[in-house]
């Protein structure tokens, strides 16, 4: 298969894990004779000291032209004076938008020797396999807001076509896995959550196969840390799942390990690890590469339909965790070069 994928470097660790995941695609380009192309743009802080924009429009006419983009991550404190006109932060917002991704996945697994280091007991995180999926173009992030000196709102609104696409992609997402939906709401307040559930119900009339069950945000933040594993694919409005899958990634034992995907209507989709640009560790090769190699992975599966060799690249990771001496971020002693090492070593072992 031959695909034109763009890598979105950007700043502090991100050049160092996204050459992993470079490295890594290319491996598994050369063992199933598919034809990736690389092509690398600037983003962020980076592109802004180059161009003065955080998206400049090379960038993004080169994305709107790919597969799927390979994205590192923005910002650092040399951009962060609120005084600088212009923000890194900005470029991957622009991106998004113009990209059309209104779906965020973040899977978690938890891995018995990473559980070790999460603050939930290891007999709750076994089996531990979700996969959020959180709306992103709507909300209080994108409402209407006010103030004035004695008083201040953020509007919460949502339409039926965002809610319903974001739901069918959950529902779509469930049946390539345990067959089950949870949707997250807080339809005993919120009208903008009584919509979404009526709309949950209604798609799940063309899901005969898949069991949806309802939850509200308060108790689901409960039940993430007591019953994580009775979980599988968790669909939520904007705020909810940028608080959920934070308290979710906790479970994993290190930001350093869990990947992303944002998709939109077609195939092309944004691929990035939810770790930041790591300022404090940027430049050292010390930075966990495992995050934006699940990403690739992702990629793989979401924008290429190349299923069995994402899986590849999941079992391969498994297996450095496993065995390997492990990065930093997980209490080892191994740099972004050994796990990448180690990670091709197990991709070349396997069948
Ligand atoms: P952002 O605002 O971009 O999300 P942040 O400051 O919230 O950034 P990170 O940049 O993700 O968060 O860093 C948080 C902490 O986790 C830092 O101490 C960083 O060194 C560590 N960290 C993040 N990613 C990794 C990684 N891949 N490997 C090792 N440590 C990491
Ligand atoms: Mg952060």
């Amino acid at each position: 298969m031959k695909a034109n994928l763009v890598l979105l470097p950007g700043d502090g660790i991100g050049p160092e894990t996204t050459a992993a995941a470079v490295a890594v695609l290319r491996a598994i380009a050369t063992r199933h004779a598919h034809d990736f192309v690389f092509t690398e743009h600037a983003i962020g802080g980076c592109a802004i000291d180059a161009t003065g924009a955080a998206l400049p429009a090379a960038t993004r006419a080169a994305c709107l032209q790919a597969d799927a983009v390979l994205l590192g991550a923005v910002g650092g404190p040399k951009w962060s004076d609120p005084a600088t006109p212009a923000r890194p932060e900005q470029g991957l917002l622009q991106l998004r938008a113009a990209l059309g991704v209104f779906a965020n996945l973040r899977p978690v697994r938890v891995h018995p020797r990473a559980a070790a280091l999460s603050p939930i007991k290891p007999e709750r995180l076994a089996g531990v396999d979700l996969l959020f999926v959180r709306e992103l173009t709507g909300g209080s992030y994108f409402g209407a807001r006010t103030r004035d000196a004695a008083s201040a709102s953020d509007e919460c609104r949502y339409t039926v076509v965002e809610i319903e696409r974001v739901l069918r992609r959950a529902f779509d997402l469930a049946r390539g896995r345990r067959g089950r939906v949870t949707s997250i709401d807080k339809a005993n307040v919120l009208e903008t959550s009584r919509l979404w559930r009526e709309t949950a119900v209604r798609v799940a009339a063309d899901y005969p196969d898949v069991v949806l069950e309802h939850q509200l945000v308060d108790s689901m933040a409960m039940l993430l840390l007591t019953r994580p594993a009775d979980y599988d694919v968790l669909v939520t409005e904007n705020l909810f799942g940028d608080i959920l899958t934070d308290e979710a990634a906790v479970l994993a034992g290190s930001l350093g390990l869990l990947p992303s995907a944002s998709l939109g209507d077609g195939r092309r989709g944004l691929y990035e690890p939810i770790h930041g640009s790591a300022p404090d560790i940027a430049g050292r090769g010390v930075a966990n590469p495992i995050g934006s190699i699940l990403s690739a992975a992702l990629l793989l599966r979401h924008s290429l339909g190349l299923e069995s060799e994402a899986r590849e690249i999941e079992v391969a990771v498994d297996a450095v965790l496993d065995a390997n001496e492990l990065p930093r971020d997980l209490g080892g002693q191994a740099g972004t070069q050994d796990i990448t090492a180690a990670v091709l070593a197990a991709l070349a072992h396997s069948h």
